[in-house]
């Protein structure tokens, strides 16, 4: 079976899904949810479409998303198309506001979402780019019935009583079934929450209505349940499990799969009991044991032949399957010997669990609120042939006499993500400093290319008031915003210009999602991409479609309708053909990046950050291709608003790595395909090692 080029959704054209009786989703009485879900639905018929839900029961952080997604890695691998989608029950209306240390990091999509960080599971695990509403929220459902119900008597509700069922549940099924759009061949949905959740019901029911409505094999239930190990009588047990799967079928869902997590092996006996007890057959129940890494999981599930349990069930032919580049990975990771260590200097570090570890800061400890730099980190290291031990710290680990030595002295490297505000950022500048002085890599990413350039600004350049705006006291005369609020920029996704107001909403008003960047040549930051890229080519691996190693080419995403567009609207045709190919005449190339970002490098510095010191200076080696010459929907008569140059990429010229990104690339690093600018960070970290 061919492999059908699953990172590119091709979403289904507009006028294609009209043809195929699929009304646009909108509001109005004759517009409605319950119609469109009965479209999604005969197209999910016809077209053969197989639903996977996934539960989890007993306790939260079980690891569905890993599971979820190591299933999906396998399916893709017999050569089908899979989506994955994740519901949240929670309240929030996506991840944007919510605090890593609670809930993990923020994930981005090339659409620009704020999500669950199990979307990078899915991604990691899949290598895919994500279709748009891949993650929605209880919040974001109850809202969008919010809006509708305000229409009153004009809109499609007609002034009915609104309830959990039909409404909510429709609307519930309405965000799940629209990803039959995006035609993938196996669409996986994972309800966040643990059965039982209050949140969790409406939920629940949606995806028992939407069992009902799909043909017998076109819908699969996995619950995933956590078995306890007693010590003391050295037993593991299933009542919890037995209870969850009750609570399930309280709910109307009978699961087709159970897949137990547990610490130890799960007993064939154990297995039985829990057929036996739960009413399925036993080769249905499957385990998911605690693992050295993560990426083993495909190699462990597809051992007990789950895969092709599923296609079993869901009448898929079973393909073989091909895991052979995953296993690859895993056997170097699990042989790296030489190491190189990192220091991740964050604001949210679990202390608590620092203190847990007796005192002792525990290394490549699982912190969740950086979870994709982590992997980014450990990608790009299985490539360089090492273990890249991480060493997590709070900025205030580096406070007191000694201790800025006693932390980072050791490593060889110093990494400062995202964040956002006050705390902590002048010990960060510290650390900054330290590598920009003793020579040490550095990578700053968003937050840490700002405190960065402030660093730079206060100490190089002489300049002690230099800030950002979002650090200082909103009434500071001598201020000097070397990082400013952006109030407008050009979106290429949108193909238009974006404006913001400083007291706008915190949620939804960052500069989010998919950008082009232009790399200059002459650059460590071309060079790093251009370099994995031709080693990319050179082993044959797939190119165009990831954005990591796009050249000349945007991921093929929905994010390309959204690029064309916005080339036929904002650019005149005789400009340019497209985007890249202007970069590719000035000998630049365009690599796609996500953003999540509200400040910016303030271009009335671009100058003095890139002025001659005598020692080094700041080299800009990535920008946002400049905005085309029109304001779009400007009305005719106002005056022209040029957004300002936006600063993708800093590097200095002359310390062997010293790196800031305005994106996140970390939510594009894969495990076959490292980040480039991670890979070049991590080398010249082990360059820095061999040094010393
Ligand atoms: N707080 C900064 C901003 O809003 C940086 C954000 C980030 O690191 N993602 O621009």
């Amino acid at each position: 079976m061919s492999q059908a080029g699953n990172d590119s959704w091709t979403r289904m054209h507009p006028a294609a899904a009209a043809k195929r009786g699929v009304r646009r989703a909108g509001h109005g009485p004759d517009k409605n949810i319950s119609n469109e879900n009965q479209d999604y639905l005969e197209m999910a018929r016809t077209n053969d479409l197989k639903f996977i839900f996934i539960t989890g029961g007993v306790i939260s952080s079980l690891g569905k998303g890993v599971a979820g997604a190591a299933l999906g890695c396998l399916l893709k691998s017999m050569g089908y198309t899979v989506s994955m989608q994740k519901l949240d029950p929670y309240l929030n209306t996506d991840a944007g506001t919510m605090n890593p240390l609670q809930h993990g990091e923020v994930y981005v999509t090339d659409d620009g979402s704020e999500t669950d960080m199990d979307l990078g599971h899915y991604e990691r695990f899949l290598d895919v780019h994500l279709p748009p509403n891949s993650c929605f929220t209880s919040g974001y459902v109850y809202s969008s019935v919010f809006e509708r119900e305000r229409e009153g008597t004009e809109g499609e509700y007609r002034g009915k009583t609104i309830q959990i069922v039909p409404h909510v549940t429709d609307m519930i099924k309405h965000m799940i079934l629209r990803q039959v759009l995006y035609r993938a061949q196996i669409i996986m949905v994972e309800i966040g929450g643990t059965v039982g959740d209050i949140e969790g019901l409406p939920f629940l029911e949606a995806v028992q209505e939407l069992r009902g409505d799909l043909p017998a094999s076109n819908s699969l239930s996995i619950h995933l349940t956590f078995l306890p190990y007693l010590k003391s009588s050295g037993e593991t047990k299933t009542k919890p499990t037995q209870h969850s799967v009750k609570e399930l079928r309280g709910a109307g869902l009978r699961p087709d799969i159970i897949v137990c997590r547990s610490d130890e092996e799960v007993t064939e006996d154990t297995r039985r009991k829990i057929a036996r007890t739960c009413g399925l057959p036993f080769d249905c129940v499957f385990e998911s044991r605690h693992l050295e890494h993560v990426y083993m999981l495909p190699e462990h599930l597809a051992d007990q032949a789950l895969p092709e349990k599923v296609c079993e069930i869901l009448k898929l032919s079973q393909e073989p399957i091909d895991i052979a580049p995953m296993k690859e990975f895993t056997a170097a990771l699990k042989s790296l010997t030489e190491t190189v260590t990192i220091a991740v200097v964050g604001k949210y570090v679990d202390q608590e669990h620092s203190k847990a570890s007796g005192g002792v800061r525990k290394r490549n400890t699982y912190y969740e609120s950086y979870k994709s730099v982590t992997e980014a980190l450990t990608h790009a290291g299985v490539r360089l042939g090492r273990k890249v031990e991480i060493v997590h710290l709070e900025a205030d680990d580096l406070a007191g006499p000694g201790a800025m030595e006693r932390e980072l002295g050791p490593c060889d490297g110093i990494l400062v993500p995202g964040g956002f505000g006050e705390r902590g950022t002048e010990l960060m500048m510290d650390a900054i400093g330290s590598a920009r002085t003793g020579g040490k890599p550095f990578f700053g990413i968003c937050f840490g290319l700002h405190l960065a350039i402030i660093e730079y600004a206060r100490n190089v350049l002489g300049r002690p008031t230099a800030t950002s705006e979002e650090l200082r006291p909103k009434l500071a005369p001598d201020a000097q915003d070397f990082i400013y609020f952006m109030e407008s920029w050009f979106s290429y996704r949108s193909a238009s210009l974006v404006r913001r107001e400083r007291d706008d909403d915190i949620g939804g008003t960052m500069r989010l999602g998919l950008q082009p960047c232009f790399l200059n040549p002459g650059t460590r930051a071309f060079d790093a991409y251009h370099g994995l890229h031709k080693l990319a080519r050179r082993r044959g691996w797939e190119t165009r479609r990831t954005s990591s190693y796009v050249y000349k080419a945007p991921p093929l995403t929905e994010a390309n309708e959204f690029f064309s567009s916005a080339f036929s609207k904002a650019l005149d045709p005789e400009d340019l053909d497209d985007l890249a190919e202007r970069a590719a005449r000035a000998g630049r190339m365009t690599v796609y990046e996500r953003h999540r970002h509200r400040y910016e490098i303030n271009p009335i510095y671009h100058e003095a950050l890139t002025a001659e010191t005598g020692g080094d200076r700041f080299v800009i080696s990535g920008e946002a291709p400049d905005m085309p010459g029109r304001e779009p929907d400007a009305p005719a008569g106002t005056p022209k608003l040029m957004p300002p140059r936006i600063v993708e990429i800093m590097e200095l010229e002359k310390h062997p790595w010293f790196l800031g990104c305005q994106f996140h690339p970390e939510f594009l690093s894969r495990p076959l395909k490292p980040h480039p600018l991670f890979h070049g960070f991590v080398k010249a970290a082990v360059e820095f090692k061999a040094k010393r």
